[in-house]
């Protein structure tokens, strides 16, 4: 659970991406999983990687990152880096993020 939906990605939640749910409109998803070249069936729980969306297809408004509507993934390549700093998830929307002035590292060893 929690992987990315991404042909050969292994960027998951675990990994400290965040985890971005399709569009609920059809035509959307359609676009998502054409340019991602996505052939398994996409459900309620799959998720692209925050990895496959450059900064500019989100927008900012007060240290909150919300996707743009209709925009489709830009970054196409299996398990890329994370496009932002440091953010956080809020719980009420899977995809607004907010960013973390304080960076909450917890070590493992
Ligand atoms: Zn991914």
């Amino acid at each position: 659970m929690g992987g990315c939906s991404f042909p050969d990605c292994h960027n998951s939640s675990e990994k400290g991406f965040k985890m971005l749910r399709f569009f609920y409109s059809v035509e959307m998803r359609s676009k998502w999983t054409s340019a991602c070249k996505i052939s398994k069936l996409i459900t309620e729980n799959s998720r692209l990687c925050e990895g496959h969306f450059s900064k500019g297809l989100f927008d900012c408004d007060n240290h909150l990152y919300k996707l743009k509507k209709n925009v489709t993934p830009d970054i196409l390549i299996p398990s890329p880096g994370k496009p932002f700093d440091v953010f956080e998830t809020d719980d009420d929307n899977d995809n607004h993020y907010s960013v973390k002035s304080n960076r909450h590292k917890s070590r493992v060893s």
